[in-house]
């Protein structure tokens, strides 16, 4: 028995001003083969999973690519196309195998196709035939498009943003194909399209009853996954929005039953899974007054992980004008302030023109006169079962201001991204971060609370004001009831 295996993604946000080039793969995961053993990146976790399960129950592995690059905009065509081959070739070079996994993100655009997954697993169907099980694994802020569900045989998402369980999905989607090629069950996929346009942060109620119930159900009754595509919304193609994914053993009634219910229920809870958000200036309020204990203030607008550009100053400039002290910010993605500071040295003072420079979004640059507090070259992050890498990165001090900056565009994961430096979460009062969810997992079991600031930017989180006409349906929340009105 054979197995391919094959890791590509990029998360795309049609309104980022960051193009996405070949370089931005490069400096996050690219390893053409092999990944299992040479690359200890977060993406590359699936594919270390599936090695270990196909080994164990005796296939040979073929390693494909690894690829990996930090949300943006649009992958350049050239690039999409190398890559998409890349693995199509090496699926040709394979030749005859009995099962095909592939670890994708699903939100990824180039700049001639909006469905980039959809071609590449097609494609591979093309290459394989009817009979080779394909599975896919897809990372739950995706765009399920028809191509894409009807060239697999298995389809999931991860069910946990933040992202804590990339590995359990893929041990799942290792069972459920494994059964399926061995011909114990015969898998077939139904999709809801829920019409929303959401954020839903599964550690909170009644996201998390929901999530539960979803897993729950599992395993039980004929049904063999359930999967909540949370869709990812800064992206104007004709598949964004929620999407609810049921796999069952060949009964496609009962998939689609399933799927439609989950779907309404999710409807149902759409009220009390809107975020409360701060403005700008209720934020500074927070951090001139601050309660008791550490206070988390996430700029959801300016999260590196959505494809903002994670150098936006509006927060920052308004906590310098305010005086605001006992504070930490970070990480603003600014190479060219890293590298004086690295070439200042730790305790020197100089002036720094911090962020502001990608575009409009971003707001103005900020000159302060900073003292380095610390620098720590190519630095990481923990990401699950992974890493992350930062590259280079600095803290400066700024009257009562510790601000963290870092040459390779990427969102705060960890405490570490402060702590690393020799201070503790708990000398502040308050942390911004430029991050929306992933951070949770690290901060929330030592944060007193955690809140949620919306300032302009690339992923400002007011849905019911994008503009999305490829949409090509209503959606929620941009009208009040997308099935009530004509698409
Ligand atoms: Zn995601």
């Amino acid at each position: 028995m054979k197995l391919f295996i094959a890791a590509l993604g990029t998360e795309t946000n049609t309104f980022s001003p960051i193009p996405t080039g070949r370089a931005a793969f490069l400096d996050d995961l690219y390893v053409e083969a092999e990944a299992s053993s040479r690359s200890d990146h977060w993406f590359a976790g699936p594919m270390r999973v599936w090695r270990e399960r196909a080994e164990a129950a005796g296939y040979a592995v073929v390693e494909s690519l690894a690829a990996f690059a930090p949300p943006g905009g649009p992958t350049r065509q050239d690039v999409w196309e190398a890559l998409r081959d890349r693995v199509l070739g090496d699926l040709k070079a394979a030749g005859p195998v009995d099962m095909v996994l592939f670890n994708l993100h699903g939100a990824m655009i180039s700049e001639r196709q909006d469905d980039c997954e959809g071609e590449l697993v097609a494609a591979a169907r093309e290459i394989v035939g009817s009979e080779v099980t394909i599975g896919v694994e897809l990372d739950l802020h995706c765009h399920l498009t028809d191509r894409i569900v009807t060239a697999a045989d298995v389809l999931l998402t991860y069910k946990e943003y933040p992202h804590v369980d990339v590995d359990d999905r893929a041990r799942d989607l290792f069972r459920l194909c494994d059964d399926a090629r061995a011909g114990r069950t015969r898998p077939v996929i139904a999709v809801a399209d829920c019409r929303m346009l959401a954020v839903w942060r599964t550690p909170n109620q009644p996201t998390r009853g929901f999530v539960d119930r979803m897993s729950a159900a599992e395993g039980r009754d004929g049904i063999l996954s359930l999967s909540l595509a949370h869709g990812f919304p800064w992206a104007d193609i004709p598949d964004v929005g929620a999407k609810v994914v049921a796999v069952t053993d060949g009964d496609l009634g009962l998939a689609e039953r399933k799927a439609a219910a989950l779907a309404r229920e999710l409807w149902e809870m759409r009220e009390a899974t809107t975020d409360r958000l701060l403005t700008l200036d209720e934020a500074v309020q927070v951090a001139l007054a601050p309660p008791a204990g550490v206070t988390v203030l996430a700029d959801v607008s300016d999260n590196a992980g959505a494809g903002s550009a994670s150098d936006s100053t509006f927060l920052l400039r308004a906590l310098v004008e305010a005086g605001a002290t006992r504070c930490a910010i970070g990480s603003f993605w600014d190479p060219v302030a890293v590298r004086l500071c690295r070439e200042a040295g730790e305790g020197a003072r100089l002036a720094l023109r911090i962020g502001g420079k990608t575009g409009p979004m971003s707001g103005d640059p900020v000159d302060l006169t900073v003292r380095v507090l610390g620098i720590r070259p190519d630095a990481v992050q923990t990401y699950g079962n992974g890493k992350q890498p930062m590259g280079d990165c600095v803290m400066v001090e700024a009257g009562g201001l510790h601000i963290v900056l870092n040459a390779l565009r990427t969102q705060v994961f960890q405490p570490s991204v402060f702590e690393q430096f020799g201070v503790a979460l708990s000398d502040y009062a308050t942390v911004f971060l430029k991050s929306a969810q992933h951070f949770n997992a690290g901060f929330a079991p030592r944060a007193d609370r955690i809140l949620h600031v919306a300032v302009p930017g690339s992923a400002n989180p007011d849905f019911s004001a994008l503009r999305l006409p490829r949409a090509g349906r209503p959606l929620w929340p941009i009208v009040a009831d997308p099935f009530g009105e004509p698409a």
